[in-house]
């Protein structure tokens, strides 16, 4: 049986016996499916009171993702996910900081996720901010981190991007903080490098509802 069959029998939450049991590449199949559910509107039926006693019990999620906080791309929505499948950070422009950084190391080293996403999405407002070089505020540092992205098509579309401009920056934005994640964090390099875990890139779109997972492997 599949992962994703045994993951749709299941009839609580995942526990670590199941989140042992995956590899990095199971886990990215269990996305992958759970983006086709959400497309198919064919969602998995868990009832609530049996999510909840086994969410009591502690937590084994199989993946973190790292998303923007746009409120189309909603990450366990998307994926289809129940109580305890995922951890979620989400900040403008799905970028990385220390305390980002921090959080994914839990995910991976101490609580047994198999898989980082990065997940930029289409028509992203903070990319766009880059793109513009806004300066407001707590804006002008986050903004700041996604500036490598959009440099280079900048300064190869100019100041008015077309909808496939802001594409290039978001695809470069993610493949970006899936570098950095590796050159800033020893712990995630270390446990990418031994095949603890593996660290990948997406990209969601806004109108189709649809994953593409081909950015960054
Ligand atoms: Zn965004």
């Amino acid at each position: 049986m599949s992962k994703t069959a045994e993951y749709l029998n299941l009839s609580t939450s995942i526990d670590a016996n199941f989140q042992s049991s995956l590899t990095a590449a199971d886990a990215l199949e269990l996305l992958k499916a759970g983006n086709q559910r959400f497309l198919s509107q064919a969602p998995n039926a868990r009832e609530r009171s049996a999510l909840l006693e086994g969410a009591a019990k502690g937590q084994a999620p199989y993946a973190a993702v790292l998303g923007c906080i746009d409120s189309r791309a909603p990450i366990e929505e998307i994926f289809d996910a129940q109580i305890g499948d995922l951890f979620v950070a989400r900040v403008a422009g799905n970028t990385v900081n220390g305390d980002i950084l921090g959080s994914i190391e839990y995910a991976c080293k101490y609580a047994g996720s198999k898989l980082v996403l990065v997940l930029g999405h289409s028509s992203c407002g903070a990319v766009k901010g880059a793109y513009a070089a806004l300066k407001d505020g707590n804006l002008t540092g986050l903004l700041e981190r996604i500036e490598p992205a959009v440099a280079p098509v900048r300064e190869a579309n100019g100041d008015n991007p077309s909808d496939e401009a802001i594409d290039t920056c978001v695809a470069n934005n993610v493949r970006l903080v899936c570098d950095r994640i590796k050159q800033e964090s020893d712990i995630l390099a270390g446990l990418a490098a031994d095949g603890s875990i593996a660290i990948v890139g997406g990209v969601y779109n806004v109108a189709t509802g649809e994953v593409d997972f081909t950015v960054y492997s």
